[in-house]
């Protein structure tokens, strides 16, 4: 690629979701890697992976627009390559978010293939542990991997971006059950960043045309930051979208955990960026949410006593339940890994002795009925 470091990052303006303005965009953000003819070489099998965190409407800012997916296909097609579009929602079933998050119009309109994750493969992997990581094995039948993620706040690491909308490369329930185990943003974000290592996307777009503010990733408001991001290395481009939203790099627990690891792009300070002054891309009332601290998680990792975890554990606020936003649909319910959510009649009520603060709740609730408080 013409840009030898890896510590670059592209920003372009995309005020809007029309196809002229994002086509444009997304050339833009390509074209300091040498354009997406040197990303896709004719024949090759290239899988987009999107956040469908949740078959959510586009409007909703919860999940990839599809328009970004479908000029991006476009483009690869014009370049020789095959798309696959393909992730694992974390609670809804696959088929339903493609049709939900206007995925399947994508693949009408385009000829790309969807790529429903049914299978795993383990993959060695030496990052924060060396260990052996659940990935959906369809992975392997693609040539490359581009990551397609969406700017959001989230209640749990701070802000997911690019590095962890590789988490939905783990296919399946599996994702619950490793909330159930690493319950702190550091031990979590730790995770994160193994399984990044292990997905290893050849390069990473953000969608931040439309991104998402406060409760994230799942019930925060739409905000128009009209910004297309991208990068080969997805830290160091999540390190500039924080920056963008007013976050400290510390203060996004897997940022913190890159930094920890020294891993490339973990330096705001080294990172080259292209297209756009970050300065000019600032925006100073971005509503960061509920989101904990990584302050809070380097203290964990400091002091890895199991008492002084439970403290920092009761310090973080509490999953309530909106009895008037509630619809009983129990899809908290089915997706709390502590299985301490029971119904006492049509409403769901939180057991918190055994709740675990992972906000798996409020990251699938589709009413936003499940806010974060200080206090029981
Ligand atoms: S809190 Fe949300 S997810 Fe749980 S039952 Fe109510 S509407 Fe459904
Ligand atoms: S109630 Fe919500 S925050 Fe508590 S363990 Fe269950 S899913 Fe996690």
């Amino acid at each position: 690629m013409p840009v030898s470091s890896r510590e670059t990052v592209a920003l372009a303006r995309c005020l809007h979701y029309h196809p002229q303005e994002v086509r444009h965009g997304l050339q833009k953000v390509m074209q300091p890697f040498g354009g997406i003819e040197t990303l896709v070489k004719p024949g090759q099998k290239v899988l987009l992976k999107p956040n469908l965190l949740s078959a959510a409407p586009p409007a909703e800012a919860v999940t990839t627009h599809p328009l970004v997916l479908k000029v991006m296909t476009e483009l690869i097609h014009e370049a020789g390559g095959k798309v696959f579009i393909g992730d694992s929602p974390g609670s809804d079933s696959q088929e339903k978010a493609h049709q939900v998050c206007g995925v399947q119009e994508v693949v009408q309109e385009t000829g790309a293939e969807p790529l429903f994750f049914s299978k795993v493969n383990y993959k060695k992997v030496r990052g924060y542990r060396l260990w052996n990581i659940p990935l959906a094995a369809e992975l392997d039948q693609m040539d490359i991997i581009i990551n397609m993620a969406k700017l959001k706040t989230h209640s749990l690491t701070g802000m997911t971006a690019a590095v962890k909308n590789v988490y939905g490369c783990v296919p399946g329930k599996t994702k619950g059950r490793y909330h159930f185990e690493y319950p702190l943003p550091a031990d979590f974000s730790r995770l994160l960043i193994d399984v990044y290592l292990a997905v290893k996307p050849a390069f990473s777009i953000i969608d931040a045309v439309i991104a998402m503010e406060g409760a994230g990733p799942r019930g925060g408001k739409p905000r128009q930051l009209g910004l297309l991001m991208a990068s080969c290395n997805a830290v160091a481009l999540d390190n500039v979208a924080a920056s963008v939203i007013g976050f400290r790099s510390e203060h996004v627990s897997t940022l913190s955990v890159a930094g920890e690891l020294k891993l490339s792009g973990s330096d705001l300070s080294a990172i080259t960026v292209r297209g756009l002054q970050l300065e000019d891309c600032r925006v100073s009332d971005f509503d960061k949410g509920p989101a904990s601290k990584g302050s809070l998680g380097r203290l964990v990792a400091l002091f890895p006593v199991a008492r002084l975890r439970n403290i920092i554990i009761n310090r973080r606020p509490y999953p309530r339940i909106d009895s008037d936003l509630c619809n009983g649909c129990g899809v908290c319910y089915e997706n709390c890994p502590a299985q301490v959510i029971n119904f006492i009649g049509s409403i769901p009520d939180i057991n918190f002795d055994g709740c675990i603060r992972c906000y798996c709740c409020q990251e699938f609730c589709s009413k936003s009925a499940i806010k974060l408080t200080k206090t029981k």
